[in-house]
């Protein structure tokens, strides 16, 4: 047994403000766009988010301060353990000068590093005297991050969740609704976008597109409610910095610096969380830490895109935003990461991709599975599908150092456990997952974020 070095933080030490990157991009980013192509002002996101959140998102003050009252909730699983993946680098043969660390965000109770921005915005909306949030959720691990916040601060989450996996994926709604949310299958008939649907196709099964139409549309309707988003927004990126800020203080601790930091990326807020602060660690001067997006071959948002102005969702509810696209109608092939199935990518993230600051790859599934299992078998912990991509490329960086004959030391960010995935597992196990390409994807699958 090897003696695991795991470098916890002092709950004292958390850190205490959320690092905003628009301070520091190389140029401002392109403003989100409304249906006349003219910019949208904050007023115009009133209905939806309160103004706390609004100013966030187009804030440009380098550190916003976490309010106590947030950093009280968020004591309850963090500051997230980084881990020195003794065992793993052992089975890969490493070199002694090569070095994999991880940090830890499945020890949320949700099992993935989603309530950072979920506590945040429940805390805000609570503030603002909001009493009910509405979203939309695939899977179901946005929605069962919003559930337990709403259960912490007393709100009432309405959750649309795409039909198809309200059917087919029913334990993360079974934990939704023991958190107190109400969860329908969407499209539903209490919206005029749901209803809409059902009187085209009674069968639908839905899709995350229709899930955010009906979920905004509920908010708009409701002035007791609001809208919220699990990932892409500035503001969601904002308060998922503090995984990188840890981590700055745990390689400090493990006396090692990252030459390479590496997260997957589906909607961005993740990799945005580990990465901004690295960032700017680099633009100090204090290392020159290489950063890396890995998302997967079937949609493959950052390396086969196109930078432009695109929709947020497919039925044209949301704003345009100036990112990597697939364009708004693409619907990914039914990969298991279904977090990662997203046709753009935060403005943010994509910002830094076109400025060069910010390295993109894309993996397929099954060599991701394969990286998984192999994580899980010498580090004990089950990682979600998402979060195998990072693993994928963390393994292929350190062997990449190894043949070189290179010291180098990576850090990933394993941003969720499996213990919902196991049927991807089973999948797996029995020979029975395939690899999806780009190129011929049919329009076969609905939503599964
Ligand atoms: C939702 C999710 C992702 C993808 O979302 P990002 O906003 O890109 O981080 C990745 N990993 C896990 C475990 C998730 O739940």
């Amino acid at each position: 047994m090897s003696d695991r070095r795991k470098f916890v933080l002092d709950e004292a030490k958390m850190p205490t403000a959320w690092y905003n990157v628009q301070a520091d991009l190389p140029e401002p980013l392109a403003p989100p766009l409304g249906p006349d192509g003219n910019p949208i002002g904050p007023e115009m996101l009133a209905p939806l988010f309160p103004m706390d959140l609004i100013m966030q998102e187009v804030s440009q003050e380098r550190y916003i301060d976490i309010p106590g009252a947030v950093i009280d909730v968020l004591r309850s699983y963090r500051p997230s353990p980084v881990i020195r993946a003794e065992q793993l680098e052992r089975d890969l043969g490493l070199p002694a000068g090569v070095k994999i660390y991880y940090k830890y965000e499945g020890v949320s109770p949700a099992g993935s590093h989603k309530p950072n921005t979920a506590i945040a915005q429940a805390y805000y909306n609570k503030q603002a005297g909001i009493k009910k949030l509405t979203t939309e959720t695939g899977a179901g691990q946005w929605g069962s991050a919003l559930s337990i916040a709403g259960a912490l601060y007393g709100l009432e989450v309405e959750v649309f969740m795409v039909k198809v996996s309200y059917d087919q994926k029913p334990y993360r709604r079974f934990l939704m609704e023991t958190y107190g949310a109400s969860v329908h299958a969407s499209p539903t008939n209490l919206t005029d976008a749901g209803r809409h649907i059902l009187e085209r196709d009674p069968e639908s099964p839905g899709s995350l597109g229709i899930a955010i139409s009906e979920a905004v549309e509920a908010a708009v309707k409701d002035e007791n409610a609001h809208y919220a988003l699990g990932s892409v927004l500035n503001h969601v990126c904002l308060h998922q910095t503090i995984i990188g800020e840890e981590a700055i203080l745990q390689m400090e601790m493990a006396g090692d610096e990252p030459d390479v930091v590496v997260a997957c990326v589906g909607g961005g807020s993740n990799f945005a969380g580990i990465a901004f602060p690295y960032f700017k660690r680099r633009l100090d001067g204090k290392s020159s830490t290489r950063l890396l997006a890995v998302e997967p071959k079937a949609c493959p948002t950052l390396t086969a895109g196109e930078y432009r102005y695109d929709l947020g969702d497919e039925a044209g509810m949301t704003p345009q935003m100036k990112m990597y696209t697939l364009g708004h109608e693409f619907v990914p092939a039914g990969i298991h990461a279904g977090g990662l199935r997203y046709h753009g990518d935060s403005p943010l993230v994509s910002a830094l991709v076109a400025s060069g600051d910010i390295e993109a790859t894309a993996v397929n599934q099954v060599e991701c599975f394969q990286a998984a299992v192999q994580f899980a078998r010498a580090e004990g912990i089950l990682p979600a599908p998402e979060s195998s991509h990072a693993i994928r490329a963390a393994i292929d960086e350190a062997l990449a150092a190894k043949e070189a004959g290179e010291d180098k030391t990576v850090l990933f960010c394993l941003s969720g456990h499996g213990h919902f995935d196991l049927s991807a597992y089973e999948a797996y196990n029995s020979g029975n997952l395939e690899d999806f390409d780009y190129a011929a994807t049919p329009n076969l699958c609905a939503d599964d974020v």
